[in-house]
């Protein structure tokens, strides 16, 4: 296997386990990994990366079982999966009701990107690590995407535990990305599988915009809380509950702190898991303190600030 030993494997799993990053190569591109189920993780290939938002993240496993213990299936979903797994297409189905994925993995979202890779040495971490990776491309934001070792250790190599060689990626190009979680299945991003492929399973698939939006950052106040967010709060208002960040001058009856240290991914890790807790009906909005606009933070912000955008028709 492209002259990886079994202990290099086993050593990419144990960093893997313990909450680093691994980058390992798929047939796409080479991936940044880490461990899906854990939100410091998810929290840390962000910040690798560098993303000012955070794009939902692409959960790796290695075959079809694993994957329905992720999501809900459909049909059609289990069709296109026995076609074209292991390969480069991507399901965005909505995730299980004890799904162990981070909901930072899934940007806050009921869905969850699924796929498994097409490659020898991806396929083995997977099944050593026995949890499912996100792994985008490893490369800093807006920089071209690694298709071999070197360019990893180049862009990213400080921010890796282990990089894999696995030699040169065999598709290079991203995987296509197909949404089944709604009425109609919907094609978000073109990639290595063509459409033409996939809607001879499916019949005809709508373009993202037609129906209904879905995709992330397609609407300002998307997957927003159902409660109001005030920004930029030092305390809370009666009724209110304070999403915290640093040492709270004034705790509210509800509070949630994401992270009194003021350390930027403990925050990221916390994010949406604290958002969801504070959306209680018997409460009036939540309240939060200000986040510094570096590194993380400025994700953190984004989606706050979506968060906080006027909702069209009112509350939805
Ligand atoms: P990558 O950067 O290759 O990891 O690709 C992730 C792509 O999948 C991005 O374009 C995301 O917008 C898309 N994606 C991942 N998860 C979801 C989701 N739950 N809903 C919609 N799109 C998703
Ligand atoms: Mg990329």
């Amino acid at each position: 296997m492209t002259g990886v030993k079994s202990t290099e494997i086993d050593e990419a799993a144990a960093a893997l386990a313990a909450g680093r990053l691994v980058a390992f190569p798929t047939e796409t591109v080479y991936g940044l990994g880490a461990d899906a189920t854990s939100d410091e993780a998810v929290a840390r290939v962000y910040e690798a990366k560098g993303r000012p938002v955070f794009n939902p993240l692409i959960a790796h496993v290695p075959d079809l079982a694993a994957a329905e213990r992720l999501v809900v299936f459909t049909d059609s979903a289990r069709r296109l999966a026995r076609a074209f797994w292991p390969g480069p297409l991507t399901l965005v189905l909505p995730r299980a009701a004890d799904c162990p994925v981070s909901l930072l993995a899934s940007a806050g979202l009921d869905t969850l990107a699924v796929r498994v890779p097409d490659h020898p040495l991806a396929l083995s971490l997977l099944r050593a690590v026995g949890r499912p990776l996100v792994a985008p491309s490893a490369n800093p934001s807006g920089q071209l995407s690694p298709t071999t070792a070197q360019h990893v250790r180049e862009a990213l190599g400080g921010k890796v535990s282990v990089v894999l060689d696995g030699g040169p990626c065999r598709v290079g190009i991203e995987s296509t990305v197909v949404d089944l979680s709604g009425e109609r299945p919907v094609l978000l991003r073109p990639g290595g599988v063509s459409t033409e492929a996939i809607e001879a399973i499916l019949g005809p698939m709508a373009a993202p915009g037609e129906g209904p939006i879905r995709s992330p950052g397609q609407l300002e106040s998307h997957y927003a809380p159902h409660l109001p967010v005030r920004l930029g709060a030092t305390r809370a208002r009666p009724n209110e509950a304070l999403l915290a960040f640093g040492p709270a001058v004034a705790p509210a009856a509800v509070t949630l702190n994401l992270s009194p240290a003021c350390d930027l991914i403990e925050a990221a890790a916390n994010l949406f898991a604290y958002l969801r807790r504070l959306d209680r009906p018997d409460l009036a909005a939540i309240a939060v303190m200000p986040i510094p606009e570096t590194g993380l933070g400025r994700a953190i912000n984004d989606r706050l600030r979506r968060a906080a955008a006027p909702r069209p028709g009112g509350d939805r």
